[in-house]
C-alpha cells in the first residue's frame, strides 16, 4: 500500500480514495501522508461504494493523478465492484489502483482487463503463503507515471524505480531479497495452480455461503450488503446475550479458534470469520459451528 502511493503521488498532487471501511481509511491515510490532497468519496461501513459516486469525483476533480479502492474491505466483508471505474480511467490519464490483499487468490482478480493501473496484494491471506510479502504489478501508463516524476520517491527502500533495475535485466543490487519467503511464496502459488483457480474460487464461494447460512441459523445476523458479501470473510452482528470479548477468548482458548472482532467503527458490534486460502476448509466450520453450538447454550 505504501509503495502504491509513495511512488506515484508527490506533494500537492491529488487523489481520490474510496472509505468504507478501515482498508479505504489506512489509504487515505498513506496518500496524505505523501503530502496529497485526499478526496475521499465515503460509503457506509458493511456496504460498497457505488461505482457511479467514484466516477463523479473523477469528474469533479480532473486533475486527480490516482482513484484509488479496495477490492474486499476486510474490515466489513464487502465485496467492492469496480469494472466501471476501471473503463472509465482507462482511457484518462489518472491511475487506477486496487487494495487486493483479501481477494488474490480467493477470488476472481483481472488486473488488465479490469484496468487496474496499480494493484497489490498480500501473501497471507488466500494466497496462503507466510506473511512478509507484498506481490505489487504496475501498468504501463503507471510506469510512465513513475518515471516522468518531478522529485525523487520520498523512501528510499519502495523506491521502484531503483527495484525494477533490480528485478529487471540488469540485477543492479538494491537490498538483499528474502529468498526463502519468496521459495514459500512460490509453493503456495504451486498449491493454486494444482488446485486450479476456477475450483479455488467455487471452494470460497461453497464455503462462505455455507458458513453464513449456518450462522444464520444460529442467529447471528450478516452484517455486509446483500449481493456484495465477500466469500472468504463473513461479516456477523453476534446475537443479543452473547459477549464480545469473552466469547471470543474462549474460542480461542478452549476451541484454538481465533475470530476477528469488529474493528473502527464497528469495533465491539461485529465478528470477522476468514476462510481464507488454506483455512477455507468444510472442517474448519463444522468445528467453529460445534464450538459455537456449545457457547451459546
Ligand atoms: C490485511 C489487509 C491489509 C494489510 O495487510 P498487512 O499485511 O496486515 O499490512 C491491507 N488491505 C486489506 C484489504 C487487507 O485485508
Amino acid at each position: 500500500m505504501e509503495a502504491a502511493f509513495v511512488n506515484f503521488l508527490e506533494p500537492g498532487d491529488t487523489v481520490i480514495v474510496g472509505v468504507n471501511g478501515l482498508f479505504g481509511e489506512r489509504m487515505s491515510d498513506v496518500a496524505s501522508r505523501c503530502g496529497a490532497k485526499v478526496i475521499r468519496v465515503e460509503g457506509q461501513w458493511g456496504r460498497i461504494i457505488e461505482p457511479e459516486g467514484m466516477i463523479q469525483a473523477i469528474q469533479g476533480n480532473p486533475e486527480a493523478k490516482i482513484c484509488a479502492i479496495v477490492h474486499a474491505e476486510t474490515s466489513t466483508g464487502s465485496h467492492q465492484p469496480f469494472e466501471e471505474i476501471g473503463s472509465f480511467c482507462r482511457p484518462k490519464e489518472i491511475l487506477f489502483l486496487v487494495d487486493t490483499v483479501t481477494s488474490l487468490g480467493g477470488c476472481d482478480v483481472r488486473v488488465d482487463d479490469w484496468g487496474i493501473d496499480i494493484c497489490y496484494s498480500g501473501t497471507q491471506k488466500c494466497l496462503s503463503a507466510p506473511p512478509g510479502l507484498s506481490p505489487i504489478t504496475i501498468s504501463r501508463k503507471g510506469m510512465e507515471v513513475l518515471h516522468s516524476r518531478k522529485k525523487q520517491v520520498q523512501s528510499w527502500y519502495l523506491d521502484l524505480t531503483m527495484i525494477e533495475r533490480y528485478w529487471g535485466e540488469e540485477r543492479f543490487y538494491h537490498h538483499t531479497a528474502p529468498i526463502s519467503m519468496l521459495y514459500g511464496l512460490r509453493e503456495g502459488l504451486r498449491i493454486i495452480f494444482e488446485e486450479g483457480l476456477e475450483t479455488r474460487f467455487q471452494r470460497h464461494r461453497t464455503l462462505g455461503d455455507r458458513l453464513k447460512m449456518d450462522l444464520e441459523k444460529l442467529g447471528f445476523k450478516l452484517f455486509a450488503q446483500e449481493g456484495y458479501r465477500l466469500p472468504m470473510l463473513s461479516s456477523v452482528y453476534f446475537p443479543r446475550g452473547v459477549e464480545d470479548l469473552p466469547a471470543r477468548k474462549r474460542l480461542l482458548n478452549e476451541y484454538n479458534i481465533e475470530v476477528g472482532g469488529g474493528l473502527g467503527q464497528v469495533r465491539g458490534k461485529i465478528w470477522r470469520i476468514g476462510l481464507m486460502g488454506e483455512t477455507c476448509q468444510d472442517q474448519n466450520i463444522a468445528c467453529l459451528i460445534g464450538a459455537l453450538q456449545e457457547i451459546l447454550v
